[in-house]
Order: structure tokens, then C-alpha cells, then sequence
């Protein structure tokens, strides 16, 4: 009886021990007269005790993986309540660095007098490294690995802080790349994500241990000074030498690439003092740096938000002038060389500005409605209203004359825009082959599928279609092969040296020569003098358009030429 008593105890002993000695956590159990010391492998383990090394039986020696201070801590801890728990960092003593629980109870005699303590410790180095890198994830760019949007913000702010307490600098310079989506477009998202890291790479060498660089989203990047950095001169220095370094080609694979990025730069005291503001002011001056051309960098300046407040207005300005279709056309003639008769009118919008209390001019609203996407409903009055009065124009017997309407790329993406055309066409009574859809070389380069099917539509519909601002593009002849295009317009910048430059002769030159080759007819825009036209003449040109011969006009004008046009003829 008493030996399976003792058995049935030996048996319990060694179960519970086993479960000790395999237990995942870190267990230590000591009693105060030192008789009875015993810990698990895993606390060893767990707290790096190489092999041949125990715990001892004091504090110090068994908590061996934590400073002197922590120790003093916790035996505080232990004289007040007989506990402690809490998490730690340790160095293991195989020197690498970990993060526990620890737990140590004082187990008490029936007076009160502590008779064991049970140290109790739970690895928490791979929770506390997922903790981490989850951390980073949400401060950190994916793609670079730089610091993110939110990271740089929390950052932004903090250095306006410091930058208001201590009376220095910081200045926020946000870079732009130019172009990008081309690159996107044409080499593909994945060849574009190595042009960001590549790009992210060469402004990290300008960056010093003061500075924070990240990525904001997209090809947008930021970069905060602070201190002697960020005094105007130390930026100016700064932008020059990434400007320099970024207009570099770039070589990937066995192809040179030629970038570039736009960079707007605010100071902090001196443009704003706070974050928001900051942001918005170098973002308005690299929208400026954009609109002179990109590759540039530009101090944000007074002007500069002017011409936003101006950009705005008009803005604003042109949503209502939809609502109430406050435009006027003007229509501009094209003329037939040889006949020097009137052979097509170019529709031009002009803006009826309302309440602004300045004038307002093409070339200064149409790029605003075409940034904003409003060119599409404009470009559908346009149409409209165009159509309506080549109608009333073939009511006074005016034929054989082609209506030219601009098509932006914007336009190209307007899904409903084809059945639009078929409705005006039908409404007016006009002709499908007797409209003609400018659209630019660049415009037409389009990689988008919708908005070549567009294109593709309209043509098979019967309309035409010109090549538009034709030599200021890419110049990429690939646009002859996937669209049959009716006319190429050459640009007007290529026409106004025409008679001094003998390379623009040669390009007009070229131009008509390629053009006859494919079957097209040219346009020479932006004529306006006598020799201009002698030399267009000499070099075979087909058709003009310019003030040399009539400026866009309003409609009743262009009626009464048309029609005086036709009295001659008759005559
Ligand atoms: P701009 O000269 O005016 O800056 O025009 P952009 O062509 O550079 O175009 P924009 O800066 O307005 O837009 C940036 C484009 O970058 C939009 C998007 O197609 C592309 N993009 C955004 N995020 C990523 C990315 O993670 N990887 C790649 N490859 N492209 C991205
Ligand atoms: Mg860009």
C-alpha cells in the first residue's frame, strides 16, 4: 500500500518534471536557504547561458542578462510587493540582443516569510521583431525602402517645432519627376518602379545625416533641412547639384535614359510656419517649375501664389461659364495655295470671362481647362456650337468647306464621345467627311487603348483627322502606320523664321516631302508675312492658315468673306 503510495508520487514528481524540464518558457525555482535551485532548459536557452554555465542563486546571477540597473529595479520591485512583471530588452550572454516577459512571484510561508521565488521568463524577441518591422512598414516606403508619406510628415512637423524653439531653418524642397508616366507608358510599371529607385538613389547621396529624405507616393519625393541646411544659399546649393545629378542619363540595362525631375522649394519661417502650409507653398512652386518646363527648381515667392490665386479664379470662372455655356467661337480660315480660296475653318473657343476682372486669353485658359479635365464639357460646347453654325453657313449655300474642331488628349478619354460626334452630326445635318479632328502628334502617340479605339471610330465614321502642332512632338512617325491621318499641320514655331532659318526650311522641307510620299495634305500654320509664303510655296506646301491672310474672326465675318468668295467665283 505504502509503495504504490510512493510509486503513484514518484510518478507525479516525474511528470510534473518533465513538463518543467520541456516547458517553451524560461522557469528558474530557488529557495531562500539555497537547498533547493533548479531551472529548465529553456532558460537557458532563452537568456543565451552557454552550456557549461549555470544560473546562479542570487538575483544578479540568475537575472546575469540584465544591467545592473534593471536589477536594482527590480529587486526594489520585489522588497515592496514580493513581485515583479514586466517586459524587458536583454543581452543575452552570448552577447545578441532579445526582448522578454519576465515574472518572478515570491512564494510565502503560513508567517509570512518568503520561502522560494519562481523566475518565470516568455521570449517575446520574434513578437517584438514582427512589432517592428510592422512599424517600419507603416512609416516606410515599400518600393525604396525610404521613410513614407507619414513618416515624413511626422517629421516635418517636428522640425517646424524645433525650428520655432530654437529661432533656425528648415526648408522642405518636394521633387517631381518629369514625364514619368511616358516611361510608365512605354517601358511598363515595372521598368518605371527601377527609374524611381534608381532616381531615389542619386538624391540620397546629396543627403546628409541632419536631413530626412523619403518618398511622398508615385514619383514624388521630399526632402527636409534643417539647420545651416536650410539656410536659402546651403538650398539653392543643394537643389543645383540634385538638378545636375538627376538630368544624368541613366543607364539601365543596355539603354541610356534621360529623366529629370522638378523640384519647388518653401522656407519655414519665411514662406509659412506650419506643415500644411509649407507643403502647399513648395508644391505651388514646383507646379510652377513644371509649367516653365520642368528639369528646373523654383523658390516658392508671392507671385508665384498670385498666379495660383489667378489659376484658381479662372478655374472656378470656366466651371460656371459650362454651366451657362459662356464661350464665343471664333473661326480662323485655311487657305488652298494654289486657288487661294477658303478650303476649311479652324474653330477656336474664346472665353466670355464674366465676373473676372481681367481678359482672360486662350493660350492662358485652355491649358488650366485641360490640366483640370473641364476641356471635355468646353470641347463638347465647341463642337456643338460649331456644327450649329456651319449649318446656318450651309444654309446661305456656303459648301466645300471642311470644319477643323481640336481634339485634346483629355477629349480622348471621353467614353461617350463618339456617339456625341454621331448626334451633333445628325442634328446639323452635316457630313461626316466634312469635319476634321486636330489632334496633336503627341495626343495621337497614346498608348491608351480607349482612346486609340476613339480615334479608330471616328476615322471609320467618316471623319478626319489632322496631325496637329505636327513637328513639336515626338515626331514619331509610328503615328502614320497605326492612324490614317487626312493633314499634317506644321507647327507655327517652325513657320516664323521660316525665311531666316535654313533648318526650318529643311524640317518644313522634309515635312512636305513625307507628307506627299504618304498621300497627306499640308497645312502651314501661323502664316503671316509675304516671304514666309514665298518659301512655302518654293517648297510645295498645299494649304495655310495665319493672320496673312485672315485672323480667326467671328463667324458672320468668315460668312460674308465666304460668301464674297463665292459671288467672285460665280462671277
Ligand atoms: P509631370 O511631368 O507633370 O510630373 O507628369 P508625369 O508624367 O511625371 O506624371 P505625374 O507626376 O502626374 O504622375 C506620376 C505617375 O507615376 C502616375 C502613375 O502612373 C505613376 N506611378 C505612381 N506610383 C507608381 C509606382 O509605384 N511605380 C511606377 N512605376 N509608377 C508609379
Ligand atoms: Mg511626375
Amino acid at each position: 500500500m505504502e509503495d504504490e503510495r510512493e510509486s503513484s508520487l514518484r510518478l507525479r514528481v516525474e511528470v510534473l518534471k518533465r513538463v518543467f524540464d520541456e516547458a517553451t518558457e524560461g522557469m528558474l525555482i530557488v529557495s531562500y536557504d539555497h537547498s533547493i535551485y533548479y531551472y529548465n532548459k529553456a532558460f537557458k536557452k532563452i537568456l543565451g547561458f552557454p552550456e557549461d554555465r549555470e544560473p546562479g542563486f542570487l538575483l544578479e546571477e540568475y537575472l546575469e542578462f540584465l544591467g545592473p540597473k534593471q536589477t536594482k529595479m527590480i529587486r526594489e520591485r520585489l522588497d515592496q510587493t514580493g513581485t515583479f512583471r514586466g517586459e524587458l530588452p536583454i543581452r543575452r550572454l552570448d552577447g545578441s540582443e532579445g526582448y522578454i516577459l519576465l515574472t518572478i512571484e515570491t512564494i510565502v510561508d503560513e508567517k509570512g516569510n518568503g520561502t522560494y521565488r519562481f523566475v518565470n521568463c516568455t521570449d517575446l524577441s520574434e513578437l517584438k521583431q514582427m512589432e517592428e518591422s510592422l512599424e517600419r512598414s507603416i512609416l516606410q516606403d515599400a518600393l525604396t525602402g525610404l521613410p513614407n508619406r507619414l513618416m515624413l510628415l511626422n517629421t516635418l512637423e517636428e522640425s517646424i517645432e524645433r525650428s520655432r524653439k530654437t529661432g533656425g531653418r528648415c526648408a522642405l524642397i518636394s521633387i517631381d519627376l518629369d514625364q514619368f508616366k511616358q516611361i510608365n507608358d512605354t517601358l511598363g510599371h515595372r521598368f518605371g518602379d527601377q527609374v524611381i529607385i534608381a532616381l531615389a538613389e542619386r538624391i540620397e547621396d546629396h543627403i546628409r545625416e541632419s536631413d530626412l529624405f523619403g518618398r511622398i507616393g508615385g514619383d514624388e519625393f521630399l526632402i527636409i533641412l534643417q539647420g545651416p541646411r536650410a539656410e536659402a544659399e546651403k538650398v539653392m546649393n543643394t537643389v543645383d547639384a540634385l538638378q545636375e545629378d538627376l538630368s544624368r542619363p541613366l543607364i539601365l540595362g543596355e539603354r541610356e535614359y534621360s529623366v529629370g525631375a522638378s523640384m519647388g522649394i518653401a522656407l519655414c519661417p519665411d514662406d509659412a510656419a506650419n506643415a500644411a502650409e509649407l507643403l502647399k507653398y513648395a508644391d505651388m512652386a514646383l507646379f510652377r517649375a513644371k509649367e516653365l518646363g520642368g528639369k528646373r527648381s523654383q523658390f516658392y515667392s508671392e507671385e508665384i501664389n498670385a498666379s495660383f490665386l489667378r489659376r484658381f479664379e479662372i478655374e472656378h470662372a470656366l466651371s460656371r461659364a459650362i454651366q451657362g455655356r459662356n464661350f464665343h467661337l471664333v473661326f480662323q480660315p485655311q487657305y488652298d495655295l494654289a486657288s487661294a480660296r477658303i478650303i476649311g475653318v479652324e474653330a477656336l473657343v474664346r472665353f466670355d470671362e464674366g465676373v473676372l476682372p481681367y481678359r482672360v486669353s486662350p493660350a492662358e485658359f485652355i491649358p488650366i481647362a485641360e490640366s483640370v479635365g473641364l476641356i471635355v464639357p468646353i470641347g463638347r460646347i465647341v463642337l456643338e456650337e460649331s456644327c450649329r453654325i456651319f449649318r446656318d453657313w450651309k444654309a446661305h449655300g456656303i459648301g466645300g468647306v471642311q470644319l477643323s474642331v481640336n481634339l485634346s488628349r483629355k477629349q480622348l478619354g471621353d467614353e461617350t464621345f463618339v456617339s456625341f460626334v454621331r448626334e451633333c452630326l445628325e442634328r446639323y445635318a452635316i457630313a461626316s467627311h466634312e469635319v476634321e479632328f486636330e489632334i496633336t502628334e503627341t495626343a495621337l502617340m497614346t498608348t491608351d487603348s480607349n482612346a486609340r479605339e476613339l480615334i479608330h471610330s471616328l476615322r471609320s465614321m467618316g471623319c478626319r483627322i489632322a496631325v496637329d502642332d505636327f513637328g513639336t512632338g515626338y515626331s514619331n512617325l509610328g503615328v502614320f502606320k497605326e492612324f490614317t491621318v487626312d493633314r499634317i499641320k506644321i507647327d507655327r514655331s517652325f513657320i516664323t523664321d521660316l525665311p531666316d532659318s535654313e533648318t526650318d526650311r529643311a524640317i518644313v522641307g522634309a515635312t512636305i516631302v513625307m507628307a506627299k510620299v504618304l498621300g497627306l495634305r499640308v497645312v502651314a500654320e501661323g502664316v503671316e508675312s509675304d516671304d514666309q509664303l514665298g518659301v512655302l510655296r518654293i517648297l510645295g506646301c498645299d494649304e495655310t492658315q495665319g493672320n496673312y491672310f485672315m485672323a480667326a474672326s467671328d463667324p458672320d465675318d468668315v460668312l460674308d468673306v465666304l460668301l464674297k468668295e463665292r459671288r467672285i467665283g460665280n462671277s
